[in-house]
């Protein structure tokens, strides 16, 4: 037997553990062409939380009653596949629970000589690809221009914020604690960081941006995007990644209206997901593990321990406790 996190209820604003149920259920046997695996690693994710939701999306709704998914990390434990042998490490979208049985196509080996098991969920995965894909093909970044990112600290805003020091930019982060900031600027080289709990953000942005804004690199909406319109410069390009701040909640956001700050800039706002980049994944993978060879790039883990512990490291997210990358780790890597 094993044990499995389903979604029971369809969380009202923030969720709560009684959205969820911890059950136990028997460990399936793979038939031929499938692979059981053993969880290693489990992404906990912000978009998780819209998926939780009813209503068409980019991506369908988790069912009541069923098993939640995200990025997972996981060792074969026992393989009728020809393309898998027992202890591969492999990543894919897999259930919340110890053991998996998935079809050969629905995973992929990763290779642990280049980077960690875990980096495949943070910046060589689904993260580091949204960064680079946003920054560099939404966003692009040229030689001396700011570059203001919010979520500053998180996985997605910490690699896009080097990527825009790599591209020669003058980047502006914003983050939720003093210890965020501190490793930005200390650890990253960010050019200032805003701690916009503690801080008047559009006196702040102000002062950091003396220069306007080219790019901004939107993961939370809210008042700080609404501080970021009146300093856009003429064509600055805003990629639209997500909006944390709005996920829980339970009426629209409503702010200025943004079309005239566009107007005025000619500025370009786009939304995008990392799925729509599946085709040029390869590219984004090797830029990132380039960089990460040549030490331009660093990452952070925040890594929670054991399987109980996983509906608390998603919740985390939403009180900012993670810097870098949130992940689960469940077991130890075989060998
Ligand atoms: P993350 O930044 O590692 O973690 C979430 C962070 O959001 C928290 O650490 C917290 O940091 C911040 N936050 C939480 N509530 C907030 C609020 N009310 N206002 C402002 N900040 C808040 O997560 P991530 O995986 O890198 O994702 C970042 C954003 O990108 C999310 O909006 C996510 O949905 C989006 N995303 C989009 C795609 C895509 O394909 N478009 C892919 C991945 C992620 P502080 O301490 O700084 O508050």
């Amino acid at each position: 037997m094993q044990k499995q996190i389903k979604l029971v209820k369809r969380p009202i604003g923030l969720p709560t553990k009684e959205d969820f149920e911890f059950v136990q259920a028997p460990i399936a046997v793979p038939a031929e062409g499938e692979v059981l695996v053993r969880t290693v690693y489990i992404s906990v994710d912000p978009y998780l939380r819209g998926r939780m939701n009813e209503g068409k999306s980019y991506i369908p709704p988790f069912e009541l009653d069923s098993v939640i998914a995200s990025g997972v990390i996981a060792q074969v434990v026992e393989s009728k596949s020809t393309h898998f042998k027992k202890n591969d490490i492999v990543l894919g979208s897999l259930g919340w629970q110890e053991y998996s049985v998935v079809k050969e196509t629905g995973i992929q080996k990763v290779d642990t000589n280049l980077a960690p098991a875990s980096a495949y969920l943070s910046v060589l995965g689904m993260t580091g690809l949204t960064a680079y894909f946003g920054l560099v093909d939404i966003g692009q970044p040229k030689e001396g221009e700011t570059v203001v990112v919010s979520g500053a600290a998180g996985a997605v805003g910490s690699i896009v914020g080097q990527i825009a020091k790599i591209k020669g930019a003058y980047v502006v982060g914003i983050a939720g604690s003093d210890e965020k900031v501190k490793y930005l600027q200390e650890e990253l080289g960010f050019d200032a960081v805003i701690n916009y709990k503690t801080e008047d953000i559009n006196d702040s942005l102000a002062k950091a941006c003396p220069n306007g804004i080219d790019v901004y690199y939107e993961n939370v909406g809210g008042e700080i995007a609404d501080a970021v319109y009146p300093l856009l410069n003429k064509f600055a390009r805003i990629p639209v990644c997500g909006a944390i701040s709005a996920y829980n909640n339970e009426v629209a956001d409503v702010g200025p209206r943004v079309q005239g700050y566009l107007i005025k800039t000619s500025s370009l706002m786009k939304g995008f997901t990392v799925g729509d980049y599946s085709a040029r994944f390869g590219e984004g993978t090797m830029a990132l593990a380039g960089w990460l060879q040549e030490g331009k790039l660093q990452y952070e883990e925040t890594v929670t321990e054991g399987f109980d512990n996983t509906i608390d490291a998603f919740l985390d997210l939403f009180a900012g406790a993670n810097l870098g990358k949130a992940i689960v780790k469940v077991a130890e890597i075989e060998s």
